[in-house]
């Protein structure tokens, strides 16, 4: 059985080297697996969601479903079953036939040289009902073997599925507001410090100086302090390179005044593309400053009738399989409506939410790390 499982590593890892390659761009979410009422444990490739799709090492999931697993090296097959009931993989050619000799295509896919397969697929095959539940999150097959609910099952393992997603590689999100402070700001630090989430804030310097208080507690709290310009007027601040520098360097003497600090980082009006040509992209590295822009766009300074629900999905679509995404938000009434819930799923689906740091490589349109 050891032999054979080293051929079917051996032997998958080798013909699927493309998939792998492929795969390892895609960037998946964590999830744990549950059969009946006992969570599956995978000890080395863990379940994962890609695309709304949740897959698993077949092995361990049919092992603990106690499904008989056999490779066929020849055919590059692997047929699992269990009672009067089978299903044949045959993994070149990404098909699953069922022993009354249904076949559908479906993604495989190898990790850490274990086979991956839809959770939903295989599960159903053998007779199993399938349900998820966002917390943890967790999907579960049951039959009438299950005793306990699917919430009475999550909060069962949760310390467990909670230390396996914390073996996983760090993902961080950094959630970030655009043109404050303003009215909003005073809200918007309370809802972080609830959720104890630090963000970062490109301001622009009226608005500093018509609120200290709020760009003193951000500094107090350890929120993000960065520069969004003076004017926001795109006409004026793109005039020349040494005009953007200007607004950075006015917008900073006024951060310094209010908080002693002084920032390095710098969101321009309107995002990097096009305006930041490399004339004015050398010019604001010469004067010290790094650029960022956003791998999320919320929409939320999108026209004025923006819903707080649309922000919020916005931000959910947008970030999936993203590890650290960089979230455009604004300080509008719209956004703290959206914040409660923005932190809350970004927190279940892993991420700490941290602030940019000036030591970081930025990340903007024009892939200028400097
Ligand atoms: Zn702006």
């Amino acid at each position: 059985m050891r032999k054979m499982l080293l051929l079917l590593v051996l032997f998958v890892t080798m013909t699927c080297f493309w998939t792998m390659e492929a795969s390892a761009q895609i960037q998946a979410e964590y999830i744990a697996v549950a059969l009946n009422d006992q969570l599956v444990a995978f000890p080395d490739a863990t379940p994962e969601v890609i695309k709304g799709v949740t897959y698993l090492p077949v092995r361990f999931f049919a092992e603990a479903a106690g499904a008989k697993v056999d490779y066929d090296a020849g055919n590059e097959t692997v047929q699992i079953r269990s009672g009067d009931k089978s299903v044949l993989i045959n993994i070149p050619q990404k098909t699953i036939t069922t022993s009354r000799g249904v076949t559908s295509s479906f993604h495989v896919f190898i990790k850490k040289n274990r086979l991956m397969v839809p959770f939903r697929l295989i599960a159903e095959t053998f007779g199993y009902e399938v349900s998820y539940t966002g917390q943890g999150p967790l999907a579960r097959a049951k039959d009438s073997g299950a005793q306990l609910s699917d919430e009475q099952v999550y909060v069962r393992y949760q310390h467990l599925i909670a230390a396996e997603r914390a073996k996983l590689p760090d993902k961080i999100a950094y959630v970030t507001f655009d043109d404050g402070p303003n009215q909003y700001t005073a809200q918007i630090l309370d809802t972080l410090a609830r959720y104890e989430a630090k963000a970062t804030f490109f301001m622009l310097k009226g608005q500093i100086e018509n609120y200290p208080e709020q760009v003193k507690r951000m500094a107090r709290e350890g929120q993000g302090l960065a520069l969004h310009g003076v004017t926001h007027n795109a006409r004026l601040a793109y005039a020349s390179p040494q005009a953007l520098v200007n607004e950075m360097e006015a917008c900073n003497a006024a951060l310094t005044r209010i908080t002693g600090i002084r920032t390095n980082m710098v969101r321009v009006p309107y995002g990097s593309k096009p305006y930041m040509t490399t004339a004015y992209r050398d010019r604001l590295v010469e004067a010290g400053y790094r650029m960022w822009d956003w791998t999320v766009d919320s929409y939320d300074s999108r026209g004025t009738n923006v819903h707080a629900d649309d922000i919020v999905r916005e931000v959910r679509e947008q970030t999936r399989g993203q590890v650290e995404p960089v979230i455009l938000l604004h300080d509008s009434q719209a956004t703290l409506q959206a914040l409660p819930r923005i932190l809350q799923h970004l927190t279940q689906s892993g991420y700490d939410l941290r602030p940019l740091q000036g030591n970081m490589k930025p990340h903007n349109f024009w892939n200028d790390r400097r």
